[in-house]
């Protein structure tokens, strides 16, 4: 670049940065570096004195360089589906569409890069095997870091091997965005999935410090033992507690009642940009809540899935009844019960609680936190019933405004 030219990058903001790091893998001087910001997400800090102005972590970041991620075209085809396996599909958090996926990349000799639990932190790994596939099934609700994984991929992709990519919408975004090269892309596959948002890490470090419990890991975010769906189906914390015993927590918690509550999420989860019937990614996952056609399948779970692209096409086709059983199904009845498909909007932003975040978590007791957060009853004053019926409200404007555009884009 001519000198005169030079400038330093212009990178997310606080309020649009999703935390995917992708700007910090593109970096190839090291001036990008990841930290934690002041409300608990994952953020980066640019080193000025070491940065090249190369730009490549402005090209990079899907926010900045604005990718084009999809439409709502309504002939995407969609489908139930589920895992043949009946084993795997039992540890998976739905149907094990994205297991079912991952199993035939890794039968292939590919490898597949998506989010396994460390301790009671969630990174991004690479398996290659399928014994590994345990890592990264079920869903953990939190924010994975997923430093490294784009270099990985792009690596792999060098070495001449399919790569799935498994992530939430803006890190597959990232995923596509950091490969670039056409060729390289042909051997990418890549997999997202409806998600409603992910929480600040605060939530899980004043859980494991002052819950009471000795928690030495997280263990899972979900179970099935009883079901999938209806009166089977519970989100459910299981942690590692200092005897290496499974526990299983009952009582509500900051950590999974505080995800469910989405009123730590990130900035740009309230505003979610990746959110669309048609994607970028090859595939799109989803719990196919409101379903009444399959209920034969409910009990082990179900799972919706979108698929994108030929290439997406032509893998499904191949897997078809080996790996998963598809049944095709129409948007009109997967919308009305899962609009973070497509609409990614959330006023919960502006709720106090949010805003004042960074104040509440350095000023405020564990139980004030569980009531503010986790709907904790057990905390009777007033300013807690305040900020609940405030935040009942929230949800109700929200739930009738994705209706709304649900209903306009299904009778455009
Ligand atoms: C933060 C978050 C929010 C979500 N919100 C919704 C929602 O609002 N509505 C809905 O229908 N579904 C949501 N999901 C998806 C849903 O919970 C299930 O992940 C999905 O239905 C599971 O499908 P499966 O059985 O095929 O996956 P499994 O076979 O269980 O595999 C899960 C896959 O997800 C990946 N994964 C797990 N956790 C993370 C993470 N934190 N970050 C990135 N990748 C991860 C793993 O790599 C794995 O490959 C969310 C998931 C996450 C992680």
């Amino acid at each position: 670049m001519n000198s005169m030219n030079k400038r330093y990058p212009i990178l997310a903001t606080k309020k649009n940065c999703t935390g995917c790091m992708a700007c910090v893998d593109a970096c190839p001087s090291g001036a990008l570096c990841q930290f934690i910001n002041d409300e608990g997400h994952y953020t980066f800090k640019l080193d000025k004195e070491i940065c090249v102005n190369c730009l490549k972590c402005e090209s990079t970041c899907p926010i900045v360089s604005k990718i084009d991620y999809g439409n709502n075209d309504l002939s995407t085809p969609v489908y139930a589906a589920w895992s043949c396996n009946k084993e795997l599909r039992k540890k998976s958090s739905s149907g094990g569409a994205a297991t079912a996926i991952s199993e035939y990349i890794l039968k292939q000799g590919g490898v597949v890069i998506g989010a396994t639990l460390d301790g009671s932190n969630c990174r991004h790994i690479s398996i290659e095997s399928i014994s590994d596939l345990p890592k990264l099934q079920g869903s953990k609700y939190m924010q994975s870091d997923a430093c490294g994984a784009y270099k990985q991929t792009l690596q792999y992709l060098r070495e001449g091997r399919r790569v799935l990519f498994i992530g939430t919408p803006c890190q597959v975004a990232a995923a596509i965005n950091f490969v670039k090269n056409p060729k390289l892309s042909e051997n990418l596959f890549s997999l997202d999935m409806v998600c409603g948002g992910v929480p600040s890490l605060f939530i899980r470090d004043r859980f494991i410090s002052e819950s009471g419990k000795k928690i030495k890991a997280i263990d899972s975010f979900r179970n099935k033992d009883k079901g999938w769906k209806s009166k089977g189906f519970t989100y459910q914390l299981k942690v590692v507690n200092d005897r290496n015993e499974i526990e299983v927590i009952h009582e509500k918690n900051l950590l999974l009642d505080g995800f469910v509550s989405e009123l730590t999420n990130r900035y740009s989860c309230y505003d979610c940009q990746f959110v669309y019937i048609n994607r970028k990614s090859d595939f799109t996952i989803a719990d196919f809540w409101g379903d009444t056609f399959f209920r034969d399948e409910h009990k082990e779970g179900l799972s919706s899935l979108a698929v994108h692209t030929e290439k997406g096409k032509v893998l499904l086709a191949e897997i078809k009844n080996q790996n998963i059983k598809i049944k095709q199904t129409s948007w009109d009845k997967v919308l009305p019960y899962n609009f973070r498909y497509v609409y990614g909007h959330s006023l919960l932003k502006h709720l106090p609680q949010r805003k004042y975040l960074n104040w509440i978590f350095n000023h405020c007791l564990y139980e004030t936190l569980c009531s503010f957060y986790a709907g904790d009853v057990t905390f009777k004053k007033p300013i807690g019933i305040v900020l609940k019926v405030m935040r009942k409200i929230t949800i109700i404007i929200n739930r009738k405004k994705s209706e709304k555009f649900i209903y306009n884009l299904l009778n455009k």
